[in-house]
């Protein structure tokens, strides 16, 4: 569903990103991993035009995400309709939750769907107390998100990437902006949509998580893919000194 290829990002004179090239397969969960500064984030932000690249493709089925290819091959910015749409199939969940503080939970919920009126009012309101008892959070659906702990926040903000019903859902560090003891409930909920088959690229440190739900694990460290494969084989024998060095003091 995603391709990244050859993909390239300096903020000033310092590339960030240095020729990543990353496959993302339908109904597969990626783990993104590696050491602090290695280009994780930026790098996630770019799968759905967060951040725009300097140089390579990142591919949604087959489109550029976030530009487009003049004949010349010069890349310019998509028109705003293109990237919204783009960005209602490849949805975002924020290591800081990101509600809006003056919605209530369902509102936060119904508000991009009613917005971009992907279905009528009663429908998205359907969706959103679907999506509210899915990740646990219907009996708070009227509350405010200062009410509410960091893992309950964050659930609403699954449930909120899910109503715009996404293709692929990516998540920046979900978990590292909680308490250790509201991690758990996130990471739940979680693999229940792995399970269910919805495609996923996660930049995490929950290596616990990375190690059982992900189908496909990446190890990123200075702007560059040192080592990627199945789980089991990035964890178990992993083939690269700088991967066993960084899962070593990690684990
Ligand atoms: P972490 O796990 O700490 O979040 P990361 O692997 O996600 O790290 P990035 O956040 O992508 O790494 O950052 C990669 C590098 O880019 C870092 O050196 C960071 O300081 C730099 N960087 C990130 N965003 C910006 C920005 N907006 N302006 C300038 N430099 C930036």
């Amino acid at each position: 569903v995603i391709s990244v290829r050859d993909e390239r990002k300096s903020y000033g004179s310092v590339e960030v990103l240095k020729g990543i090239d990353l496959d993302v397969h339908r109904g597969e969960v990626v783990a993104v991993i590696g050491p602090s500064g290695s280009g994780k984030t930026t790098m996630i932000r770019t799968l759905n035009a967060m951040e725009q690249i300097d140089g390579g493709d990142v591919l949604y089925r087959g489109e550029p995400v976030g530009y487009t290819r003049a004949a010349d091959g010069s890349a310019r910015p998509a028109p705003d309709r293109v990237l919204a749409r783009t960005r209602a199939r490849v949805g975002m969940v924020f290591q800081q939750f990101n509600l809006f503080p003056h919605q209530t939970v369902l509102e936060n919920v119904t508000f991009a769907p009613d917005y971009l009126r992907v279905a009528s009012r009663a429908d998205t309101r359907a969706l959103a107390l679907e999506l509210l008892a899915k990740v646990g959070m219907d009996a708070h659906a009227d509350k405010y998100p200062h009410q509410l702990s960091g893992g309950q926040q964050q659930r609403v903000a699954i449930a909120r990437a899910l109503a715009m019903e996404p293709e692929v859902l990516l998540f920046d560090e979900p978990t590292s902006a909680l308490d250790p003891e509201l991690v758990d409930e996130v990471l739940r909920v979680m693999t229940e949509l792995a399970a269910e088959g919805l495609t996923m690229v996660v930049v995490t440190h929950e290596m616990r998580f990375a190690r059982e739900v992900a189908d496909w694990v990446v190890f990123m460290d200075q702007g560059v893919i040192v080592e990627e494969g199945p789980a089991e084989e990035v964890f178990d024998r992993p083939r690269e000194e700088r991967t066993r060095r960084f899962l070593n003091r990690v684990q």
